[in-house]
């Protein structure tokens, strides 16, 4: 039973090393990650240059580590379709320094490492901690252990995966762990506009989380009240209560 980590931090990442040397104790693991980081880098594939992996070591770690110059999403395809003896049976993408939650999805590498390994139908995790500064991956670790185990036992529906997010705190101080929803959080003051040496604008994107809203239930709402949130994430983005509604006014629509 092989475990295929990747991440979007690159290879070199505590995050990574944390996790790996974790489930190693536990299942045979195997590393493929970017060889620096590819934050923000969403669900990219590379499609018009040459990917390559070349063999590199994780302290601590046994099982073989790939770095590659793809993005997270690359990483499992390569990771699956050729450098792997085996069919990985978990793909865990992480962990993550910084939150995964809200609108982050789809701009995130490391919840995409986990997407792409939904769409290949292997059951997958996506693993962060909501730091900015110091982190500590303590918890983090417990929690992909015994999500691991979990995923083993019972698997995934298709199409599902699992994107935690554990707070920043130590063990004693986390206050249990939620089932959640995808919340609404987002950035603010997203964009900086600066002017270079020679006074000429240029820009730098980035901001800080914004106010709320954090419904009851949602993956922000766990992590303020100290809980580790697990939000169940399906690759079908179809909004399903707008179908009717639509049909009807398309229904009328000639062309
Ligand atoms: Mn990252």
């Amino acid at each position: 039973m092989t475990v295929l980590i990747t991440n979007d931090d690159g290879v070199s990442a505590p995050g990574l090393h944390a996790l790996a040397r974790a489930l190693a104790e536990v299942a045979s693991v195997a590393v493929v990650a970017p060889e620096h980081e590819r934050s923000a880098t969403g669900h990219a594939i590379t499609l018009h240059k040459p990917l390559r992996a070349l063999r590199t070591t994780i302290p601590g770690l046994a099982g073989p580590a790939w770095a590659t110059n793809g993005t997270p999403a690359d990483c499992v395809v390569l990771g699956v379709l050729d450098l792997l003896p085996e069919r990985p049976a978990v793909v865990v993408s992480g962990i993550n320094v910084g939150p995964n939650i809200g609108r982050d999805l789809t701009y995130s590498g490391t919840v995409s490492g986990a997407m792409e390994g939904a769409i290949m139908g292997i059951p997958s995790i996506a693993i962060s901690v909501a730091a900015f500064g110091p982190v500590t991956f303590d918890v983090a670790v417990d929690v992909g252990r015994a999500l691991l185990d979990l995923v083993q036992r019972h698997g995934l529906p298709a199409d599902t995966l699992l994107n935690v997010n554990v707070p920043n705190l130590p063990r004693g101080q986390v206050t249990g762990i939620a089932v959640t929803r995808q919340g609404a959080r987002r950035y603010i003051n997203r964009l900086e506009k600066r002017a270079d040496p020679r006074g000429r604008p240029y820009y730098w994107l980035g901001g800080e989380p914004g106010p709320g809203p954090d419904e009851e239930g949602t993956d922000s709402w766990a992590l303020e009240r100290g809980m580790v949130s697990v939000t169940p994430i399906h690759m079908n983005m179809t909004a399903e209560d707008v179908l009717p509604e639509l049909t009807r006014r398309l229904g009328a629509l000639r062309l």
